[in-house]
């Protein structure tokens, strides 16, 4: 059955998806559009192409925004990720510009590793001067990123990491504090394992030269530390990344380490490499007050099948972005509607069932989404590389809650898998208003809100489980309504029954813990990493930033990005219409 679009949905659509001719007249709908991609991503199959059809039109998964833009199309770019190196050269930095720009165009974000670049007035002995410093260096990717406008679609998208032990790391952590500076970049520190043991034992580490490796200076860990938590606290940035723990979860560590992740920080990848990600909308995945474990495993199948086509069929901006993502055939399964379906569920997100449902659920995508990459293997041959990946070694890490994973990974070991990595969490910005659900494994933001739409109409949305349940309990009024308007949340309004306050909790109702919390579950069973905000209420201090992070480390996350309510001037979502 095909699932019902709505109005914001189309609009959308019709903006930025669906084909116009040269004279602008859209040409697309939905099922020419589905028939565009599916057969470009089936080869022209039949059969594939019918079953690539239904799938997206049904809901059930829809592929990042390149590839439902570019399938079957000029561009041919299907890949939301990647990441390209910069060297400490002249050279590297401006061809890297010139790349960046290149995939920019075509709808794709970039991340980089500025840590190579040596550190503002150090020596240049070519020219006998000093050099810049990388923070100079990052201006000008960003200026280059303003002046591309992606394919008329998106503006482009980044991120700089720089690594906790480079000399001018104070220097980036500062670097956001104003926030009309360098806004096409996310930027996160670099944090290693030695780091963390030096701020748990209140050491000093040292700053490192990149072009010498000589050290540039020592600082107690705890002040650096204590700079990104004041940072973060202030407007949201840097965010951090745990170096060491990505690179243990590094599928093919022979062919490098692993520097930097896409733009919102979900998918880690190696120096020119690329990944193509989707995601299955879990909101319709229920059967009789259960997750639809049997649907759901169909679902994780043809998913598969489909992002691993993607590859085969995709054009790659640059050559060297082509050989290894052809050698390590990357993709990136995930899930949205997550808060949609424990609405449905009636399970709190912030609950001990929600948390324990997350990791069971991932645990179960993870597994059938390694089978089926098997099979495939079996069928086609596994990644090029597969021979000196972790799934030939045996490193393989995963706790079993339910799956046979000992018997899988010897499949595996024996028979090969066709993609180094299979799942991702990503953000679903755009493809969850298409699908009308909520973004990635999110809570709701708001449970209502007033759209002012063209003509000075005004559009109102209330989540529709919401709806539903208050209608059974014959409470639905347009008063009730109003008040949820107002505040976005169910909290402080008199005559909701109790049970429905603690099911139905936005963003904001629910503490950071529980938002870490549900973070590490769906880590624990993620390839890649996952894309999740930890929401904090104004009145946050600093500590609790802290705590946060420390709670992130301690659960194994493999980054933190976390937002205050109200700490950045111009915030895009609001909640309600109070604020
Ligand atoms: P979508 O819902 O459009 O498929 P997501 O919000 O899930 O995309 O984002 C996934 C990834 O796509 C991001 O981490 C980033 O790599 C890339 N991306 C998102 N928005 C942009 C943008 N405006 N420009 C470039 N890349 C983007």
């Amino acid at each position: 059955m095909a699932m019902e679009l709505t109005e914001n949905a189309l609009k959308v659509l019709e903006k930025r998806y669906f084909r116009k001719d040269e004279n602008g007249v859209l040409i697309e709908d939905w099922d020419k559009m589905l028939t565009r991609v599916a057969s470009n991503i089936a080869s022209g199959d039949e059969e594939k192409t019918r079953r690539f059809y239904q799938l997206m039109d049904a809901g059930y998964f829809l592929p990042n925004s390149p590839t439902l833009m570019n399938a079957g199309g000029d561009l041919q770019q299907l890949s939301a990720c990647f990441v390209l190196p910069i060297e400490d050269s002249m050279e590297s930095i401006f061809e890297t510009v010139k790349n960046a720009a290149l995939i920019h165009k075509s709808g794709g974000g970039t991340g980089f590793s500025f840590s190579h670049l040596r550190e503002a007035n150090a020596r240049v002995r070519s020219t006998n001067g000093v050099s810049s410093g990388p923070l100079s260096f990052l201006k000008v990717f960003n200026a280059a990123t303003d002046a591309v406008k992606q394919g008329g679609t998106r503006r482009g998208a980044n991120m700089a990491i720089l690594n906790v032990d480079h000399p001018q790391i104070l220097d980036f952590i500062t670097c956001k504090e104003n926030p009309a500076e360098l806004t096409n970049f996310n930027i996160s520190v670099g944090i290693t394992e030695d780091f963390m043991q030096a701020v748990t034992n209140d050491d000093e580490y040292n700053l490192i030269s990149p072009h010498t490796g000589a050290i540039y200076k020592k600082l107690k860990a705890r002040d650096v530390f204590a700079l990104i938590v004041k940072m973060a606290h202030k407007n949201g940035e840097p965010g951090i990344v745990f170096l060491d723990r990505l690179n243990n979860a590094n599928p093919t560590p022979t062919l490098g380490k692993i520097e930097s992740t896409n733009p919102c920080g979900e998918q880690p990848l190696l120096p020119y490499e690329a990944c193509n990600l989707g995601s299955i909308n879990l909101a319709l995945l229920i059967k009789d007050g259960d997750v639809d474990w049997d649907k759901l495993k169909e679902v994780v199948r043809e998913s598969i099948d489909f992002l691993d086509a993607v590859i085969d069929v995709s054009k790659f901006p640059l050559h060297q972005i082509e050989t290894i993502s052809q050698a390590n055939r990357k993709i990136g399964l995930g899930v949205m509607g997550w808060a949609d379906l424990l609405f449905q569920l009636k399970i709190p997100y912030a609950s001990e069932e929600a948390v324990a449902l997350a990791a069971k659920l991932m645990e179960f995508i993870d597994f059938y989404a390694k089978e089926r990459s098997s099979e495939l293997a079996q069928e086609k041959g596994a990644f090029p590389n597969f021979q000196e990946s972790i799934y030939a070694t045996g490193c393989l890490k995963r706790e079993k809650i339910n799956q046979p994973w000992d018997s899988l990974k010897e499949k595996i070991k024996k028979e090969g898998i066709r993609n180094a990595t299979l799942t991702t969490i990503a953000p679903t910005g755009t493809i969850s208003m298409i699908a009308d659900t909520s973004s990635g494994i999110e809570p709701q933001f708001s449970l209502a809100y007033v759209k002012n739409v063209m003509d000075g109409e005004k559009l109102i949305y209330v989540n529709k489980y919401l709806q539903k349940a208050l209608e059974e309990k014959g409470i639905y009024n347009n008063k009730l309504l109003d008040e949820i308007l107002t505040r976005g949340s169910l909290a402080g309004i008199e005559g909701i029954p109790d049970d429905l306050k603690k099911v139905f909790q936005t963003a904001h109702d629910i503490s950071p813990e529980w938002h870490i919390r549900m973070q590490a579950a769906f880590q624990k069973y993620t390839d890649n990493a996952v894309s999740k905000t930890i929401n904090f209420p104004n009145s946050a201090t600093v500590e609790d930033i802290q705590s946060a992070y420390e709670l992130a480390y301690h659960l194994g996350c493999k980054g933190v990005t976390v937002y205050r309510d109200g700490s950045r001037e111009s915030q895009v979502l609001y909640l309600g219409t109070q604020t």
